[in-house]
């Protein structure tokens, strides 16, 4: 049986433009700049195939075309989106994409609505005296990070394609060019709203709060308060997402207010790494000099960015200043312990714990192990793999493999190990349960930045695009028992991480 044609997936874009439609003011229609030579570096079948596009078509040369910016396809209305937003705690009152634009958004076979967006097509109105492109490596690395972030199961926008353009951009040293096909839930974010906020246009923060509400929020069109009702939606988001965040050790590395979505999706792959040893100072950016967005420092962030969210939704609160103030403040300051709660669920998925205990005492558990990986300078995604295989040996203790990790720390382990197990025992199950939902929860292969950098490097330097091959099927199995014991489960030696820094893809 063949599919009707009604069914059958289409090549170009069914695109829809709500956000050009409803939302005049807050861009500009633009055009990419055609790619002179470009050249194909990975299209991602799987993402189309989920999005109902013809993914054997798009792969081919009609789609290098389209992901080059040489051909407009049929139906696309390429933008430009303003922003404004905090970078580093200084607000620009505009910023927007100065290398991006939203081609149109399409609906999956299950309605949902996707963003279609370039990174690296050409300057923009916004590009102030930036060159609007990106580079093979930077583009690669969202590649990868994104993918794996989807494959962990956290929130993330996708990368659909990326291409080589065939021209050279200047950065530090001469690089190969590139642009980056990106899809989002939407490419909202906190320093949309600030962009409006900051010209007092209240009718469109009105416009904004309502297409943000009936695309992110349709539960809560008739919300008495609608503007409080989606700060506190999106302050459920970002708790969770950052909260996962944490669990695997991801550093984000530029939380600025224009790097945060309202749909709670990760976004912006550009300084961020994940953590090998467990430190919660680790900082990667070059350009984070006082470690603002350190591992650590990664709660208390989001919830300053919607602390300047609540700002500009105070502007549209149908109610009188003081009461507005009064409850925005009221919710902010709810966030610690919203997150808590989500940092707790995280924790105890990590631990195998299930929610029967008191949480308190689950929390401290959990900080102790935390507190045992810095020490110890255990590597924080191993060092939580390792453990269900305590659960499985039978002998009270660590497992050599674990042991092997805490070095001279392994006394002060097996004390924890004895708690942790005196604490599984109090719950329903067995032991190999818990070992087998810790394998779910815990993944065994993460992007390490040494095989990242590997991988960039010689997609840059030698148009080599084995190794990051290799890495992308790796890191889109993190929980396969498959990798233990191969390059992907391994740490990087000491004097490959030392200093490790990750730059802006400016
Ligand atoms: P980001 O740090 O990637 O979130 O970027 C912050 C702002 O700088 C956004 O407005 C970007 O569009 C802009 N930007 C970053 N790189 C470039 C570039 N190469 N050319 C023009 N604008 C850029
Ligand atoms: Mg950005």
């Amino acid at each position: 049986m063949t599919a009707s044609a009604a069914t059958a997936p289409v090549w170009h874009f069914p695109f829809d433009h709500s956000y050009a439609r409803e939302l005049q003011g807050l861009y500009v229609p633009w055009q990419p700049q055609p790619a002179p030579a470009p050249r194909w570096l990975r299209f991602n079948h799987e993402l189309a195939r989920d999005l109902g596009l013809d993914a054997d078509r798009l792969a081919g040369d009609e789609g290098l075309a389209v992901f080059a910016g040489q051909v407009v396809p049929p139906g696309a209305q390429p933008i430009a989106q303003a922003y404004a937003g905090h970078q580093f705690g200084g607000f620009s009152t505009q910023l927007g994409d100065g290398r991006a634009l939203l081609l149109g958004e399409v609906l999956d076979p299950q309605g949902r609505r996707h963003d279609i967006a370039f990174k690296g097509s050409g300057p923009t109105p916004f590009s102030r005296g930036g060159d609007g492109k990106a580079a093979v490596g930077p583009v690669l690395r969202e590649f990868l990070i994104s993918e794996a972030m989807h494959a962990l199961g956290i929130p993330t926008t996708r990368t659909l394609a990326a291409v080589a353009t065939g021209e050279t951009v200047r950065r530090e040293r001469p690089l190969p060019g590139a642009v980056l096909t990106r899809t989002a839930a939407s490419h909202l974010r906190v320093g949309t709203f600030q962009f409006l906020a900051a010209r007092g246009d209240v009718d469109g923060l009105r416009r904004l709060l309502r297409y943000v509400i009936a695309r992110h929020d349709p539960a809560l069109v008739d919300a008495r308060e609608p503007a409080l009702a989606l700060l506190r939606a999106v302050m459920e988001r970002q708790a969770a997402l950052v909260a996962r965040w944490m669990g695997v050790g991801f550093i984000h590395g530029v939380m600025n207010t224009d790097n945060m979505t309202l749909s709670g999706e990760t976004i912006d792959y550009g300084p961020c790494a994940f953590m090998e040893a467990h430190d919660p100072d680790t900082v990667f950016s070059s350009i984070d000099h006082h470690g603002r967005y350190a591992y650590a420092n990664q709660p208390g962030i989001a919830q300053w960015n919607l602390a300047r969210l609540a700002e500009t939704l105070l502007l549209v609160m149908d109610l009188p200043e003081e009461e507005a103030v009064e409850r925005a403040t009221a919710l902010v300051n709810d966030y610690p312990a919203i997150y808590q709660a989500y940092w707790l669920a995280e924790c105890r998925r990590k631990l195998g714990l299930l929610d029967t205990a008191n949480a308190l005492d689950d929390q401290s558990l959990a900080n102790d192990y935390l507190e045992l990986l810095h020490t110890w300078q255990v590597d924080h995604t191993l060092g939580f793999r390792l453990l269900s295989t305590a659960l499985r040996t039978g002998s009270p203790g660590a497992t050599p493999t674990l042991a092997e990790h805490f070095g001279a720390g392994t006394p002060a382990l097996e004390a924890w190990l004895g708690r942790w197990k005196h604490r599984l025992a109090q719950q329903p199950g067995r032991a190999d349960e818990a070992a087998e939902r810790m394998d779910a929860a815990n993944p065994l292969v993460i992007p390490r930045n040494h095989l990242v950098e590997a991988a960039l490097e010689a997609a840059s330097t030698d148009a080599d695009l084995g190794p990051f091959e290799a890495l992308l099927a790796a890191i889109r199995r993190p929980f396969d028992a498959a990798p233990a014991g191969t390059v992907w489960a391994q740490p990087a030696a000491p004097e490959q991480t030392r200093g490790y820094q990750t730059f802006c893809g400016t």
